[in-house]
């Protein structure tokens, strides 16, 4: 990845951002260059998260950008929070998800349905990064169908007895805290803040993933936790309130694949101009400009979606369905140009050189977790027709 960076912005995008956007986005920049690049592959092959990028993802603001600074957070709008998002994912999927997941799916519920309480506890350590979370809806037999969960607590004095598990958990193996989705004895989702240390309560890390392998990914094992009733988040109960999360994190996940599609095209894009074939660069051949053409295409429409999206969620109006469009578009969108651009790199495509290749693999968890590309198409058939096909 290149040290000095320069977004592709073929339709003047920047005159749509203020001041204060492109600050963020050259100070997330400059970090993501000095800190994830350098150290990014590395960690990438031995499948290990660097857990040392905690404390300056935290100083970045990248933990809680949107939330109020009175919780800690910077308070700053959602364009601002894509933006950070798309840099951070520049450098990788996996450094990226533990950004969402801390803010999207943990503070967010915390902020927005837990009590003064739960706020004022968790917050303003969340920010920092004092305390880490996970986010558990996925369980082993209910993915794209959470409403079938089987977690299931029941009231036992002050305290509620909790019994299940959770699969596919982003962060989980180091997290400190996790807002967990389960069903009370009348089959109403709720969530729970649970605490490591909690009796019964172990997180399972899961090994051999040839994806997102600098994230680190594991189970939720909940064996009669006795967790306090003080510790369930009062705001909002049922499936909507975890749908609320996803539809935060998943507005993120459509800035983020932009920031992979971008890395890609600039890779392939520099080494074209460099690589002689046929007594010529290769960007001289037609081929391989239809490819370049066609990335720079699909960025820039990418890049106009999520930020009109991101002003839609500034004014509250985005709805799950434009999001479902947005994440789904973008993803799809890195995936076939990461495709295309590790063709240009041809051998070289393959190795830990360059990042082309880890980034697709990354991408394909990117494609399947926060709802499936498939999924996301039958929310967008379900809104434009009214027929529900699920
Ligand atoms: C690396 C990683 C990190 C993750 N992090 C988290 C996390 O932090 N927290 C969390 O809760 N979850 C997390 N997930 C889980 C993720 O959200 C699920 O994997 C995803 O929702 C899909 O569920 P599933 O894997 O059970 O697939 P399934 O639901 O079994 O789906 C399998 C296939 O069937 C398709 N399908 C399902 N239903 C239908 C239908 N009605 N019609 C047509 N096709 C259908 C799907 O599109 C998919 O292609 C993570 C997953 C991964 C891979």
């Amino acid at each position: 990845m290149s040290e000095n960076f320069t977004s592709p912005d073929f339709y003047n995008i920047d005159e749509l951002l203020s001041e204060e956007h492109k600050l963020i986005r050259e100070s997330t920049r400059q970090w993501v260059s000095k800190s994830v690049s350098p150290i990014i592959e590395e960690y990438a092959q031995k499948a290990e998260f660097p857990g040392h990028l905690i404390k300056e993802l935290a100083e970045i603001g990248a933990f809680g950008p949107y939330i109020p600074e009175k919780y800690g957070g910077a308070g700053l709008d959602q364009i601002s929070y894509g933006i950070m998002m798309q840099e951070i994912e520049r450098g990788d999927s996996g450094i990226r998800s533990t950004a969402s997941v801390q803010s999207s799916l943990v503070m967010y519920p915390i902020w927005k349905f837990g009590s003064d309480e739960q706020k004022e506890k968790y917050l303003p350590k969340l920010a920092t990064g004092e305390i880490m979370g996970c986010f558990g809806l996925t369980e082993p037999d209910h993915g794209s169908n959470p409403s079938g969960m089987i977690s299931n607590f029941k009231s036992d004095g002050d305290d509620v007895i909790l019994n299940g598990s959770k699969m596919w958990i982003s962060n989980s193996p180091f997290a400190d805290i996790a807002v967990v989705w389960a069903k009370d004895e009348n089959k109403r989702i709720h969530g729970l803040i649970v605490e490591r240390g909690m009796d019964g309560f172990t997180t399972p890390e899961t090994h051999n993933k040839w994806s997102l392998r600098a994230s680190s990914t594991g189970e939720l094992i909940f064996d009669n936790v006795r967790v306090p009733k003080k510790n369930i988040l009062p705001g909002k109960s049922g499936l909507g309130a975890p749908l609320m999360c996803l539809d935060s994190a998943r507005y993120g996940i459509s800035w983020g694949a932009i920031g992979v599609a971008m890395d890609c095209y600039n890779t392939a894009l520099k080494y074209s101009l460099e690589r002689i074939q046929f007594g010529k660069p290769i960007a001289a051949k037609q081929l391989q400009q239809k490819k370049l053409a066609e990335m720079l295409t699909e960025i820039t429409k990418a890049q106009l979606l999520s930020w009109k999206l991101g002003k839609l969620k500034n004014e509250d109006k985005a709805t799950s369905a434009q999001i479902s469009l947005a994440k789904r578009n973008n993803v799809d969108m890195a995936m076939n140009i990461a495709r295309e651009a590790r063709q240009i790199l041809g051998g070289m495509g393959i190795t830990g050189d360059f990042s082309i290749m880890r980034h697709m693999m990354n991408l394909e968890s990117v494609i399947t977790y926060e709802g499936t590309h498939d999924i996301h198409l039958l929310i967008l058939g379900n809104e434009i027709t009214g027929h529900n096909a699920f």
